[in-house]
């Protein structure tokens, strides 16, 4: 079983467009997430080059990032009634993920409600758009332990011993981080507590992916596409996945989401 492990339900890219582009692809199932920002207009050839050969460099990663960040217009509350019933219509294919806002206060801790009682496999944080350091979201990163969600986060603000402070006082915690560890990558690639997936190869080199595999091995590594913009191509939505080892296609999340 081939399982994305990242992909969003995006106007970009409609339910069914997404349904085809995963048989097309050879892809049973993925992780669904509400769209976490406005459209993003075309993204020129030389744009991901360029943000992928900054984040090389250690220290022009944060400028570049916020830099790229300027150009996106999050949302502060993400639609997860979409992604449940895309859930519901398709239950053999979407793992459907609850997007939350710790920013938003009860009302997050209501969304996380509302996403146990339908059906979610785990949450989706986004520190960055949202503007928080991960342990600012430490009760809800509690109660997802509590009910054995794994956490998807995009990480951002804050540093990367963030992490670690994280999992020391939620040490239940099932903690994916997104697109190898942006924008601390190799930082990360120590802490054996934490999942990778390689969504996004406007993100994620392939030279990445590469290094990241053989430093933490093919035990904690995610395929994730970062549909619908993960999978553009010149014709059209296609999933093109990295050369990944079979457990990193769908045996490591299936055992993080049991
Ligand atoms: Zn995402």
């Amino acid at each position: 079983m081939v399982t994305d492990a990242h992909a969003h339900l995006d106007p970009e890219l409609p339910l069914d467009g997404l349904v085809k582009a995963m048989d097309a692809g050879g892809i049973d199932r993925a992780v669904l997430i509400a769209a976490a920002q406005r459209p993003v207009g075309a993204i020129g050839a030389a744009g991901p080059a360029f943000f992928r050969g900054c984040m090389a460099v250690p220290p022009l990663r944060m400028p570049m990032y916020r830099i790229a960040r300027r150009r996106l217009q999050p949302l502060a509350m993400p639609d997860n009634d979409a992604v449940y019933s895309a859930a519901r219509a398709h239950p053999d294919r979407f793992l459907p993920f609850t997007f939350l806002n710790p920013a938003l206060g009860d009302r997050a801790h209501e969304e996380l409600d509302k996403g146990l009682a339908n059906g979610a496999r785990g949450v989706k944080l986004h520190a960055w758009f949202h503007e928080y350091r991960l342990p600012d979201a430490m009760p809800l990163l509690q109660r997802c332990a509590q009910h054995g969600l794994p956490v998807l986060a995009h990480l951002g603000f804050g540093p990367a011993e963030d992490v670690t402070a994280t999992l020391d006082r939620v040490p239940g915690l099932k903690l994916v981080v997104a697109h190898a560890g942006l924008p601390h990558f190799e930082r990360l690639w120590h802490e054996t507590r934490v999942w990778f997936d390689v969504a996004a190869p406007q993100l994620v080199s392939g030279r990445v992916v590469e290094r990241l595999l053989g430093t933490v091995g093919d035990g904690r590594v995610l395929f994730g596409s970062d549909a619908p913009i993960g999978i553009r191509t010149s014709g059209g939505h296609r999933y093109t996945p990295p050369h990944l080892p079979d457990r990193a296609m769908g045996q490591n999340v299936e055992a993080l989401l049991a």
